[in-house]
C-alpha cells in the first residue's frame, strides 16, 4: 500500500560526474517494499511549479530506515538538474510509494539475468544488494551499458561485490571507448552480447529484468525473445 512521507535528504553521494545518490529519511521500519520498486519524489522548484518524478529505490529492503534514490542529471531536465545541482543535506522533500511491478523476491527464481543501461542499473543494483544481504543461492548475471568507464554508476561497489556474492557475474559494455584500453564489450546491448552472457542451457529458465530508456528496453526484449527467452519470464521497466 503506497504511503506518503515528509523526508529530508540525509546524505548526498557523488556516484559519477552526472549522477548522485540521495539518502532520504527518516523512513519508518514499517515502510515495506520489494527490490525493483520505485518511489515518487515531489519537490517545489524555485521559479517553477511543484514537480513529481519517479525514482527506483536503490537500497534493498534488508536495509531499512531510509530510502536511497540515484539520480542522473539530465541537462534540460527540471527535477534531476535541480536536485543534482542545488539540493543540500537537510533539504525537505515529499516521498510517495512504493510503486511498481518490476520486482524480484526470494523464491521467484534461481537464475537472474539483469540488463540495464545508464541509470537503469538502479533497481537491478537493488536486487543484487538484496541477494547479497540474504546470501541467496542464485546465479546472477548483470549486463550493464554505460557511456564510458567514468559513467559506470556503483563502479567500485560492483568491482568488489564478487567477493561477497560469488555467483554474480558483471559484464560491462561501453558505448564510447575513448582510446583507452578496454577489454569488455563495446557498443549498445546486442543479441550477440546476450548470447555470450547467457549459457544456452539457461535461456529457458532464467528470469530476465531489463531497465533503461524505452528504445533500449524494446530492443533488448526483442533480442531476448530471438534467443529463446520465454516472454512471460521477461520483466521490464522503462524510464520514459
Ligand atoms: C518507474 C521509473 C523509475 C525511474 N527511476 C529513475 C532512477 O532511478 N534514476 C533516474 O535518474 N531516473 C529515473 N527515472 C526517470 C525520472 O523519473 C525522470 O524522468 C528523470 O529524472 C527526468 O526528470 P526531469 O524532471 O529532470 O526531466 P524533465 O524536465 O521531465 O525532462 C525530461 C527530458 O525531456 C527534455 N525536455 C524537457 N523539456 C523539454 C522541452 N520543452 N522540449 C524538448 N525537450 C524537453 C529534457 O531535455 C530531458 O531530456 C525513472 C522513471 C520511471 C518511469
Amino acid at each position: 500500500m503506497p504511503q506518503s512521507f515528509d523526508v529530508t535528504i540525509q546524505q548526498i553521494i557523488r556516484e559519477t560526474p552526472e549522477v548522485k545518490t540521495f539518502r532520504l529519511g527518516p523512513v519508518p521500519e514499517s515502510f515495506d517494499f520489494d527490490p525493483g520498486q520505485f518511489v515518487t519524489i515531489a519537490c517545489d522548484i524555485p521559479g517553477d511549479r511543484r514537480i513529481r518524478r519517479a525514482y527506483s529505490i536503490a537500497n534493498p529492503p534488508t536495509r531499512k530506515g531510509h530510502v536511497d534514490v540515484t539520480i542522473r542529471k539530465m541537462d534540460e531536465g527540471r527535477l534531476s538538474r535541480y536536485l543534482c545541482d542545488h539540493a543540500w543535506e537537510g533539504m525537505p522533500l515529499q516521498m510517495m510509494g512504493p510503486y511498481g511491478k518490476f520486482i524480484f523476491k526470494q523464491g521467484m527464481g534461481n537464475r537472474l539475468v539483469l540488463v540495464g543501461a545508464g541509470s537503469g542499473v538502479v533497481p537491478l543494483m537493488c536486487m543484487v544488494r538484496y541477494a547479497r544481504d540474504l546470501n541467496l543461492d542464485i546465479e546472477l548475471t548483470l549486463l550493464y551499458s554505460s557511456k564510458t568507464w567514468d559513467h559506470v554508476i556503483y563502479r567500485d561497489e560492483l568491482e568488489g561485490l564478487h567477493e561477497e556474492l560469488k555467483t554474480l557475474r558483471v559484464m560491462h559494455t561501453l558505448t564510447r571507448v575513448n582510446g583507452h584500453e578496454w577489454h569488455g564489450f563495446r557498443g549498445r546491448i546486442s543479441k550477440q552480447m546476450l548470447q555470450e552472457c547467457i549459457p544456452t542451457e539457461a535461456v529457458a529458465d532464467a528470469l530476465y529484468y531489463v531497465c533503461g530508456p524505452p528504445q533500449m528496453v524494446d530492443s533488448t526484449v526483442a533480442y531476448l525473445k530471438e534467443i529463446g527467452a520465454p516472454a512471460e519470464r521477461i520483466h521490464v521497466e522503462k524510464y520514459d
